[in-house]
C-alpha cells in the first residue's frame, strides 16, 4: 500500500496570490485544529478583507477521536455560501501523522496543485503514503517537540502546525497571521503567551516546504485515493438497536487517539503493585508470572494505549513517565496482548 519518498528539492514559490483558497486541517480532538482554521479565517477575513467561512466537524464529542476543520477564502471578495466540509483543498494541515494510516481518507481530494504540511518526528522521505496520493509540496515538521521546547507541552499543537502553514500561504502576510494569533491568545498568562509566539516563528522559519514529483508519490499504477463513502444509507440501514459489528474492543488500534505522549515503564523502579493497570480504562498492561508465581508486569501494549497518563498519576513511585512517542524502543512497542489476533488481520 505504500511507497517511500525519495529526492526533494523545494517549490518554485507561487507568483501571484489565488482567488481562491481551500484549507482542510485533520487532527485529533483536543490538539487544536479548530482554533487553528478560527486564526486563519479571522486572519483572512479581518486582517486581510477578504470573504470567507470556517467550521469544523467533530467525531463523537470527546477528545481522541478525528477532528476536521474547514477554511474558505476569496481574495477577491466573492461572497462564500458554499458551507459543505471541503473535498478538494489547496492545502491540507495534518496534525497526527498515523491518520495517514489509520484514516487515509484524511487523503481525499489532493491534487499536484495541494500542499500537505505533516506533524511527525520522521524526516519526510521517510513518511509513507497510500499509492496514488498526489501533492505538489511536503512540509515535515516535529511540532509535538518543538512545542514541548519551549514549555508548551499540555497545550495543543495549533502554535507550531500554524506557524509551519505561513509558507504556504503567500495570501495571509506572517505578521498579520501573527497579530490575529496573538488576539486569540489574548487572555493567556504573558510567559505562555510569549513561548506561543516563539514556537509560531519558530515553526515559520523551520518549515521548508519540498517539492514532490509525480513519480515519487505514485511509481504503481494505482486506483486514486476517493473519500470512502458510508457502507449503510437509508435504503439499507439495519434497524436501530442491532450490534452490526462482530468485531470487539481487541481489533480497535487506539494508536491514533493519541497526542503523541505515551507511558514509559521503568522497568528497574517498577514493584508489580498492579495500580496502573486497576486505572487504565482499555486495559493495556500485560502481565506475567515469574519463576516463584508472582505476577509481573511485562510492559504496555500500545496498540490500546490511548494516552490518557491516568497510569502516570496512579504509579506510586514514578515507574511511569509521559514520553514522546517515538522514545519508544521497538522492542517495547511490540508487546502485543492479543499477537494472534493482530497476525491474522495482517494476513
Ligand atoms: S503502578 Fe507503577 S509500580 Fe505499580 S505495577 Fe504499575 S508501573 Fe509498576
Ligand atoms: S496512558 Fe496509561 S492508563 Fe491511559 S490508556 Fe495508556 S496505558 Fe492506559
Amino acid at each position: 500500500m505504500f511507497e517511500f519518498l525519495s529526492r526533494f528539492q523545494a517549490p518554485t514559490p507561487r507568483k501571484s496570490a489565488r482567488t481562491s483558497l481551500a484549507i482542510r486541517l485533520e487532527a485529533i480532538g483536543g490538539q487544536g485544529a479548530n482554533s487553528a482554521g478560527k486564526i486563519l479565517a479571522e486572519a483572512a477575513v479581518l486582517g486581510m478583507g477578504y470573504s470567507g467561512n470556517h467550521f469544523s466537524s467533530f467525531g463523537s464529542e470527546k477528545r481522541g477521536t478525528p477532528v476536521r476543520s474547514f477554511v474558505r477564502l476569496s481574495t477577491e471578495g466573492h461572497e462564500i455560501r458554499n458551507a459543505s466540509g471541503i473535498r478538494h483543498p489547496h492545502l491540507l494541515v495534518i496534525f497526527h501523522e498515523s491518520l495517514i494510516s489509520t484514516h487515509p481518507e484524511i487523503l481525499e481530494g489532493l491534487s499536484e496543485d495541494s500542499d500537505v504540511v505533516v506533524n511527525s518526528t520522521k524526516p519526510a522521505r521517510q513518511l509513507s503514503f497510500p499509492t496514488g496520493t498526489k501533492m505538489r509540496s511536503l512540509t515535515v515538521i516535529d511540532a509535538r517537540a518543538l512545542s514541548d521546547r519551549h514549555g508548551l507541552r499540555s497545550s495543543s499543537l495549533n502554535t507550531a502546525m500554524l506557524g509551519a502553514c505561513v509558507p504556504l500561504l503567500p495570501e495571509i502576510p506572517q505578521a498579520v497571521l501573527e497579530s490575529h494569533f496573538l488576539n486569540f491568545f489574548a487572555r493567556l498568562p504573558e510567559a505562555l503567551k510569549h513561548a506561543n509566539q516563539t514556537v509560531f516563528r519558530k515553526a515559520a522559519k523551520l518549515a521548508k516546504p519540498r517539492l514532490v514529483r509525480p513519480q515519487q508519490l505514485s511509481a504503481k499504477k494505482t486506483e486514486p485515493l476517493s473519500a470512502i463513502q458510508p457502507r449503510l444509507g437509508y435504503a439499507d440501514a439495519p434497524i436501530g438497536g442491532v450490534i452490526i459489528n462482530p468485531g470487539n474492543s481487541v481489533l480497535k488500534d487506539n494508536s491514533a487517539s493519541r497526542k503523541g505522549t505515551v507511558p514509559k515503564l521503568d522497568r528497574e523502579l517498577c514493584f508489580h503493585c498492579g495500580y496502573c493497570d486497576m486505572v487504565c480504562p482499555d486495559f493495556c498492561f500485560s502481565w506475567e508470572r515469574s519463576s516463584d508465581g508472582a505476577a509481573k508486569l511485562k510492559g504496555i501494549d500500545y496498540q490500546y494505549c490511548k494516552g490518557c497518563q491516568k497510569c502516570v498519576t496512579a504509579c506510586p513511585v514514578s515507574a511511569l513517565k509521559p514520553v514522546p512517542e517515538n522514545e519508544i524502543s521497538e522492542a517495547d512497542r511490540n508487546l502485543h496482548l492479543f499477537p494472534e489476533i493482530r497476525e491474522k488481520k495482517n494476513e
